[in-house]
């Protein structure tokens, strides 16, 4: 479903703007939030705009949308918005908060709190809205080998795939502005912004609030207790390092959501801790995951230990398995 209402916005590129915009979005209880950039939240990559759009919960209530520009603004005056990102008083709802989180730790020392995070709600209210096992399947099916999928079904039943924003509120009939010419990232670094470039980064404030709208109104937020600290779990995926080119960024970077970010069962991991039996590493996207991430026969394998996830990236993509392990792909026959 497409409306034709584009988004108003308040671009904020001067100190003053930015000084008048801050009430506003400091009495917001919850705001839409999301960066631009160009590679934004990757290595050597920049932020240019933080847009926010008001979340007051009342009807009679105006939302607005605040345009901040990073890269015009001086350092000083994003002080109040980055202390806002970390706040645990307002909540900040984004769609797929992994790239923002990256960029804001790793390029400006802000540690982004407080976090709801669209993406994983809509693959919680699957579930909820009855999808069974055949339909998860069924979304794998293009982004898999489908010939494992049929032989390893079990291998697969932890696995979800990611839906985009725009697909994401069409799944859901959302209301949701057009969508623009394609926007070439490098644009984002240029000034003066053109209307065009400021819509696009309103529109996906707006979208996410409908999103949030939409979710709240079917009660899969109140249904989904833990989305806060799985929120956290998600977006914190590159915390440890920004992605750059290479291995690490192939295993991290694909359309399935990582293990050990939703479902996960804190108190019995706590108590596995206290027994002493640890979380074990990927060789793959090297993250530290529990042994139901894992395939029984490679718990024990040390560097070749493969979880799930990856192992599903490395069927469907055999090149990268290939380059990790240095091997010509295609193989010479
Ligand atoms: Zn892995």
């Amino acid at each position: 479903m497409q409306s034709h209402l584009s988004a108003d916005y308040i671009y904020c590129d001067t100190p003053a703007a930015l000084e008048s915009a801050l009430p506003t979005l400091r009495s917001s209880p919850a705001l839409s939030f999301d960066c631009e950039g160009h590679n934004l939240g990757r290595l050597n990559g920049s932020l240019s705009l933080l847009t926010f759009r008001t979340m007051f919960p009342s009807p009679d209530a105006t939302n607005t949308t605040f345009i901040i520009d990073a890269l015009t603004l001086p350092a000083s005056s994003l002080l109040p918005i980055f202390s806002l990102l970390e706040s645990d008083t307002v909540l900040k709802v984004v769609f797929d908060g992994r790239m923002d989180f990256s960029c804001l730790l790793h390029q400006h020392a802000v540690r982004l709190q407080h976090v709801l995070d669209l993406q994983l709600v809509d693959i919680a209210s699957r579930a909820r809205r009855g999808e069974g096992e055949h339909a998860q399947m069924a979304r794998l099916a293009r982004v898999v080998s489908w010939a494992d999928l049929a032989a390893n079904r079990g291998a697969y039943r932890s696995i979800h795939r990611l839906a985009g924003l725009r697909p994401c509120a069409e799944e859901h009939k959302v209301a949701i502005p057009p969508r623009g010419a394609y926007m070439d990232h490098s644009a984002w670094l240029q000034r003066p912004l053109s209307a065009r470039e400021l819509t696009y980064a309103a529109n996906d404030v707006l979208i996410i609030s409908r999103v949030y709208a939409a979710f709240a109104a079917a009660a899969y937020l109140e249904r989904y207790p833990s989305v806060l600290a799985d929120s956290m779990r998600y977006i914190s995926l590159w915390a440890d390092r920004p992605p750059a080119e290479g291995a690490l960024e192939r295993y991290r970077s694909h359309g399935l959501l990582p293990l050990h970010v939703i479902d996960v069962d804190t108190e019995a991991e706590d108590q596995e801790r206290d027994r002493d039996v640890a979380l074990r590493v990927c060789g793959y996207c090297e993250r530290a995951l529990p042994q139901t991430c894992f395939r029984a026969d490679v718990w024990d394998r040390g560097d070749v230990r493969q979880c799930l996830v990856c192992r599903a990236v490395g069927l469907f993509h055999p090149r990268f398995d290939a380059a990790r392990a240095g091997l010509r792909w295609p193989p010479r026959v």
